[in-house]
């Protein structure tokens, strides 16, 4: 199994269908999981997937509609039942506030997990980072970030940041003489005397540009979309209509596929993930024509519940 890998939970906007869940997407990244948008049936969802209650170390939610958030009562209640190890962040924004209780707290239950609410307010900003930054919790080497977006609710997407960092080359080091132990000094030193002389971390390294994941769902054309969409390396992003309806997407507050996939290109996407369809179509190869058509070039996925999509591979 990738290490860095998306799991589609569910699909559909609004209303389920035969073959579509509500929305659901846990993201593995190395030892993490984070669980976005748990709509409806999420919780059967994750078993059918094979993703665990343990697996959830994050949970992120864009906004209080019902198709992105009413799985959470159940999601939380299965996190308590099977006593979660570890501490689970929950972000969400702060003007749902109520609504983040009542779902947390929408039974009885026993409560045997630490759950943090961790809400998202004004533009967004930086969530978590590998480092700590004030305010924030700490993380498995990403940084998260929040963008406000255009819907008729308040909805925030969500960006992972992995530092860019070196990458270092066997032949180089082995010109050096530097081998074993001496390769994680020169690493976390950044320089290193070998016979007399200072060998650099930059002369045996080269960059290495960190991964970029973002998550951006329910929205318009706007800012914070096209912000958080900037130079990833895998974009899962609503298209709720075909282009023909782009009146209705503008008036609820959604893209279309060509909206989408345009932003996308724009912004330089590697591997596009498109979801979040309305029950009022049948053919999901539409949406990938007219992704297509409006000229995105790079890898294209019209999302289906329970698939695996990886990140790509490195540059
Ligand atoms: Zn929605």
């Amino acid at each position: 199994m990738s290490s860095r890998e998306l799991v589609v939970l569910g699909t559909a906007s609004q209303v389920p269908t035969r073959h579509r869940n509500h929305n659901g997407y846990l993201l593995r990244w190395d030892g993490e999981g984070i669980l976005f948008d748990p709509g409806e049936g999420t919780q059967r969802q994750m078993l059918r997937a094979g993703v665990a209650a343990h697996d959830i170390n994050r949970i992120c939610i864009t906004h209080f509609h019902g198709d992105h958030s009413l799985g959470l009562a159940g999601v939380v209640q299965r996190i308590n039942l099977d006593r979660v190890p570890h501490p689970v962040t929950a972000h969400y924004p702060a003007s749902g506030q109520r609504f983040f209780e009542r779902l947390r707290y929408a039974t009885a239950y026993r409560e045997t997990v630490s759950l943090t609410e961790a809400p998202v307010a004004g533009e967004g900003g930086v969530l978590a980072s590998a480092a700590g930054a004030a305010g924030s919790t700490g993380t498995a080497g990403y940084t998260l970030e929040a963008r406000k977006l255009s819907h008729p609710v308040e909805s925030y997407g969500y960006r992972l940041i992995e530092p860019d960092g070196r990458r270092m080359l066997p032949e180089r080091l082995a010109a050096h003489g530097i081998r074993g132990p001496e390769i994680g000094r020169l690493q976390r030193e950044g320089a290193l005397v070998r016979e007399g002389r200072t060998v650099t971390l930059e002369e045996v390294s080269e960059a290495r540009r960190g991964q970029r994941f973002a998550f951006v769902m329910d929205t318009r054309l706007c800012e914070g979309a096209q912000e958080l969409a900037q130079g990833c390396d895998l974009l899962v992003i609503e298209s709720t209509f075909l282009d023909e309806d782009e009146p209705l997407a503008i008036e609820y507050g959604h893209l279309t596929a060509g909206q989408a996939a345009r932003l996308a290109a724009e912004a330089g996407v590697r591997h596009l993930v498109l979801t979040h369809f309305s029950q009022r179509y049948g053919d999901p190869s539409d949406f990938e024509r007219q992704a297509r058509a409006a000229g995105f070039e790079g890898e294209l996925t019209v999302a289906r519940d329970l698939m695996s999509v990886p990140l790509p591979k490195r540059r």
